[in-house]
């Protein structure tokens, strides 16, 4: 899963933000090593994991930093932005504050981030459809103001993780290209 030994062509830094438990490390444990866990224990020490993808016949290394629960407001430092050109910005759909904080992530992305940041909104536990909370129009129309991409995911089901992933790294590639 995602060894090559091949060249690597690019390095893209991708930061995942968004309050505590909404699935942050599941969702890269799904994308890096495609493992799930339901009972995850609050993220500590790793700092990041990475994943090899062939975009337009180059090898790209994902390379995706997780909060190590520096979820609370403007506890995640200058640090943990600096080189990121993509970002996941990530609420649960079954808990309406976690969406509702968003723009409060995204006010403090815009002041450490890259300007030209690639920003991707994931509304994950698309498979708790019954306990939805947030209208996907809402998310929709959220992100279509502010100029971001925007996905449902969910990572127990491994639903739309990959395509969140790819479409970051797909529109870094043509940035960069
Ligand atoms: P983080 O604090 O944002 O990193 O959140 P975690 O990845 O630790 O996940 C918090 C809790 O939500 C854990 O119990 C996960 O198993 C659960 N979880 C994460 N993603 C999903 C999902 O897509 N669906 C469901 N039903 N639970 C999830
Ligand atoms: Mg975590």
């Amino acid at each position: 899963y995602g060894s090559s030994s091949q060249k690597t062509d690019y390095v893209f830094k991708v930061v995942l933000i968004g309050d505590s438990a909404v699935g942050k490390s599941q969702i890269l444990s799904r994308f890096s090593r495609n493992e799930f866990s339901l009972d995850s224990k609050a993220t500590i020490g790793v700092e990041f994991q990475t994943r090899t993808m062939v975009i337009q016949h180059k090898s790209v290394k994902a390379q995706i930093w997780d909060t190590a629960g520096q979820e609370r407001y403007r506890a995640v430092t200058s640090a943990y932005y600096r080189g990121a050109v993509g970002a996941m910005l990530v609420y649960d759909i079954t808990k309406r504050p976690t969406f509702d904080h968003i723009p409060r992530w995204l006010e403090e992305l815009r002041a450490h981030a890259d300007k030209n940041i690639v920003i991707i909104l994931i509304g994950n536990k698309s498979d708790l459809e019954d306990q939805r909370a947030v209208p996907t129009e809402d998310a929709k129309e959220f992100a279509e103001k502010e100029g971001l991409f925007f996905l449902e995911t969910s990572a127990l089901e491994a639903t739309n993780v990959e395509e969140a992933f790819v479409t970051v790294l797909t529109e870094i590639f043509n940035i960069v290209n």
